[in-house]
């Protein structure tokens, strides 16, 4: 590829809307454009992105003996009927009316109508087992578009579906799957951790979420170090909730108003303030009367600014950067009001915060708060205080083998055991040795294909811009002649080493645009392809090159004919 005849288009500044270093590296590297809400165009930089992480996808796929198919966008809302999600599902399924006013779902997911292609194609156990394919977009209406690729309205998933014949069949496709994602997550060169998603037991579990770790993750992970012992925070919790007495929650009366520190309100309130918390105490002062917020911030980020909406009797406040408050964020929309009350209130900064107000709902008496307010029991959104848990560092792990850690991941992949939910509602069933009819024992495995995106450069970039694994690099190498156009000898050796690189299959892309270095090496940068390579008359005169991988602090000069080699 010669950049002349590519589309690069790169930015100095992120839109003001880009909250997390994903969102703005990739505005800022032209892979993606902002079409609406959730809804972008995936530029040529990012489109070649994509389709790397669709091509591994594939092979493994391929190569676990799932089978690849298409399966439509809209799809009929009486299949979704049948099985109630059609109900269930709630605004996040996007639906629309044809001309003749027929009702239908833009697919967030396909079971229904993979059942529906299954039921009437499968007849006998001899054409099982079967696990069919597909990566094609989706549609849900989040309810918080937001984060670029990562939350998207619009996004594309490989979504796969196994069908069996009995449980034990179902539990080895199952298998195949969770092998298949741990080879395509090694391959895309990412730092990831497969975690139990469901409530089972250890060992025995149905569910699987793959996350890719950063520390600027919407989920927190806990594992044990010394054991295969890993979950997602909500099915640790629920471990955990039954082997620990949860105090009853009472109103009583308290000196919580008096309280200026959020320590002293955490112990008041019994609070267990993990070390993935940070909580903030805030006081607003009306007409006299002090009033007493505390807010509990998820992960490492920080809130910046707080503006509190129409609170009745209470005048428009603006709450402004306290001292340790410095990373400008986005937040969910929650909850602020003086203790005991709700109101709305746009919050201009990072994931939600459980509010006091959140856990005391209900004491609305002055002077009176709730003490022992238990998560998931007391609190209204779990979802949202999610790492206000009561599991924390250190506890011991539930098989006994060490404690527990911490972290933060993005889901990236979800492998589920479905049994026989979709089969029985829909009639999807095969006969077996004997001619007896029997559902079909199903598996879903899901990977949000655009979301790998943002969640690789999550966990790689520096201040220059992204660090793709090569893997997924949009181009693996760039070449940037110092003087394509004035030199013989850099054109000739550029020329040459391009259709060296080319027949050594490294996808190669050469800087021919005519750019100033500082310019040139400032894009590929901020693009991140992970190799370089600078070809100057000085250096050519010596027989060298100079080399720099995007991880290095500086160049290597290495002889020409060494190059190809160098790179692989
Ligand atoms: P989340 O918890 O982030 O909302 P989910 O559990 O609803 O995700 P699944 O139904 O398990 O998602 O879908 C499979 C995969 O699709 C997820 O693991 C994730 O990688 C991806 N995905 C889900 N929702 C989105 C979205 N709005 N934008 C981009 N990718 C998504
Ligand atoms: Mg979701
Ligand atoms: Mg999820
Ligand atoms: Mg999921």
């Amino acid at each position: 590829m010669r950049a002349s005849r590519f589309f690069i288009s790169t930015l100095k500044e992120a839109p003001s809307d880009a909250e997390i270093v994903s969102h703005k590296l990739m505005m800022r590297a032209g892979m993606i454009k902002r079409l609406g809400s959730g809804i972008y165009t995936y530029m040529p930089m990012g489109l070649k992105v994509i389709r790397k992480v669709e091509a591994i996808i594939r092979e493994e796929m391929n190569k676990s003996g799932a089978i690849e198919l298409l399966m439509p966008l809209v799809q009929p809302a009486e299949l979704w009927q049948e099985t109630g999600r059609w109900d269930k599902m709630g605004p996040e399924l996007m639906r629309v009316k044809d001309r003749h006013g027929r009702e239908f779902a833009i697919q967030p997911t396909s079971e229904e109508v993979i059942t529906d292609v299954v039921r009437s194609e499968i007849k006998s156990y001899k054409q099982l087992p079967l696990n069919f394919y597909h990566i094609q977009t989706k549609f849900r209406d989040e309810r918080r578009p937001r984060f670029g690729l990562m939350r998207g309205r619009e996004f594309t998933m490989k979504d796969a579906y196994s069908f069996d014949r009995d449980l034990e069949g179902m539990q080895k496709s199952y298998q195949i799957m969770f092998d298949a994602y741990v080879k395509i997550f090694t391959r895309f060169g990412l730092k990831f951790r497969a975690v139990a998603a469901d409530n089972g037991a250890i060992g025995g579990t149905g569910s699987h979420e793959f996350h890719v770790i950063a520390s600027t993750g919407e989920d927190a992970l806990v594992y044990c170090p010394t054991s295969d012992y890993a979950a997602n925070i909500e099915a640790a919790e629920a471990l955990a909730t039954g082997t620990r007495a949860a105090p009853a929650a009472a109103l009583e009366k308290t000196s919580t108003p008096k309280a200026q520190k959020c320590e002293d309100v955490a112990k008041l309130l019994k609070i267990d303030l993990s070390r993935t918390v940070k909580t903030i105490a805030l006081t607003v002062e009306q007409e006299g009367k002090k009033q007493y917020f505390m807010l509990l911030l998820r992960g490492d980020h920080e809130l910046n600014e707080i503006k509190v909406g129409k609170v009745p009797g209470l005048a428009q406040h603006r709450f402004s950067t306290e001292e340790e408050i410095q990373e400008v964020y986005g937040c969910v929309p929650g909850y602020l009001g003086p203790i005991g009350t709700k109101a709305p209130v746009t919050v201009v900064a990072d994931r939600t915060v459980a509010l006091m107000s959140d856990f005391v709902t209900g004491a609305n008496e002055a002077d009176y708060h709730y003490t022992g307010a238990n998560w998931g029991r007391d609190v209204a959104e779990p979802a949202i205080v999610a790492d206000l848990r009561n599991v924390v560092e250190g506890d011991a792990s539930p098989d006994g083998k060490g404690v527990l850690a911490i972290e933060r991941g993005i889901e990236v992949g979800h492998v589920f055991q479905l049994g026989t939910a979709y089969s029985q509602s829909m009639n999807a069933t095969f006969l077996d040795e004997q001619g007896k009819s029997a559902p079909l024992q199903m598996g879903c495995y899901g990977i949000g294909v655009t979301r790998i995106l943002g969640a690789a450069i999550e966990q790689n970039f520096d201040d220059k811009g992204i660090i793709w694994p090569t893997a997924l690099a949009p181009f693996e190498l760039v070449l940037c002649p110092m003087g394509y156009d004035r030199s013989d000898m850099v054109k000739e050796e550029t020329d040459k080493l391009y259709a060296a690189a080319e027949a050594a299959g490294i996808d190669v892309i050469v800087d021919d645009r005519g750019l100033r270095p500082g310019a040139m090496f400032a894009d590929w940068e901020l693009i991140g392809v992970p190799h370089r390579v600078v070809i100057g008359e000085r250096g050519l005169k010596e027989g060298n090159l100079e080399y720099q991988g995007r991880r290095d602090a500086e160049a290597t000069a290495v002889p020409v004919a060494d190059i190809i080699n160098f790179i692989k």
